[in-house]
């Protein structure tokens, strides 16, 4: 008998939640039965401070295929997934957003994908990003470039974290246990065949983004780190460049004061020399402290998440 999952990472989205059912329900009418015997839902409630919890207790009770976790406190997007994973128990295994960003009516060609022409998981990306502030398309577009020339599994551009899986891309999903996760470099790095969907942005349907640009911002730099040691390397040219420099403005100003006598003068370059060293140091120091930082959280081996509630 075969299984559907649907995971389903919700923050304070009250609204979002009964259309995205509704609308997800109505596609999984063409699915239900034809080519899955059983589809169920897995809501996970990220320590939501709106009423998310209470709108799928109320859809649990009304409909059997609805599940949900909830959270003790806001764990993030990343944290939310991997309970979500968890806890699918489908031979496929859907994700997506609760703000219809991500459209449910493509399951069923993703699935069809999975089943039946030999692919592990069909995942999608969007191919503009209409509607979405231009800075922070810039910014994101910059991130995916320099992320591709940085690490060694391949991020796509706009790809999204909406993907149909197989029970065995999950398994190996969920081995991948660590605590800052970067989905969109985990799910390349496990492998397997994947086939693309493309289409175009498509607004939230109720709600406001949960990422801030500063949220975003610091999302990169953790996806940067967890999936390359090059900055770390970059820090090292950058130290020996500065070395051969400061070596070659030495013996150039000994041969000067050799031959010409002259005396080093003014403060006011010395002073940009500091600054400019110190800045170095300061940047490469930062570099390292981001690694020694991911060290930290991961020897502390803190939970991924913390469940309140579930059914
Ligand atoms: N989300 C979450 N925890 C968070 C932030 C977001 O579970 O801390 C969920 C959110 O409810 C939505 C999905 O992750 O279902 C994507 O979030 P959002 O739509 O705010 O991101 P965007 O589409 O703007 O990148
Ligand atoms: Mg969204």
């Amino acid at each position: 008998m075969s299984k559907l999952s649907i995971v389903v990472p919700c923050y304070n989205e009250e609204l979002a939640i009964p259309i995205f059912y509704d609308e997800t329900k109505k596609c999984l009418k063409q699915l239900v039965g034809k080519i899955v015997d059983q589809a169920e839902f897995i809501f996970v409630d990220d320590g939501s401070s709106d009423d998310t919890l209470s709108v799928l207790q109320k859809l649990s009770v009304q409909d059997e295929c609805v599940h949900y976790i909830s959270f003790s406190r806001n764990f993030g997007k990343e944290a939310a997934l991997y309970a979500g994973l968890n806890k699918a128990c489908g031979n496929y295994v859907a994700v997506l957003d609760v703000d219809l960003q991500d459209p449910p009516s493509l399951i069923q060609q993703m699935l069809e994908a999975v089943m039946n022409e030999g692919f592990d998981c069909a995942a999608t990306r969007r191919v503009s990003r209409k509607g979405e502030p231009p800075i922070r398309s810039f910014f994101a577009r910059k991130f995916y470039k320099i992320m591709g020339a940085l690490s060694n599994v391949e991020v796509v551009d706009g790809a999204r974290d909406f993907r149909v899986m197989t029970k065995k891309y999950r398994d190996a999903v969920l081995t991948l246990c660590e605590r800052s996760r970067f989905s969109k470099g985990l799910f390349p790095w496990v492998g397997f065949k994947t086939k693309w969907f493309e289409y175009e942005n498509i607004e939230r349907c109720a709600g406001s983004t949960k990422w801030s640009f500063w949220k975003l911002f610091l999302y990169s730099i953790d996806g940067i780190t967890a999936f390359s040691t090059k900055p770390l390397s970059l820090a090292s040219i950058l130290g020996i460049l500065e070395f051969v420099v400061a070596s070659l403005m030495i013996m150039f100003l000994i041969v000067r004061k050799l031959i010409f006598g002259d005396p080093v003068a003014g403060w006011a370059s010395t002073v940009c020399i500091v600054l400019f060293t110190t800045g170095l140091n300061l940047l490469t120091i930062g570099i390292l402290g981001q690694y020694v930082a991911k060290i930290y959280v991961e020897v502390k081996q803190r939970p991924i998440f913390i469940v309140k509630e579930e059914k």
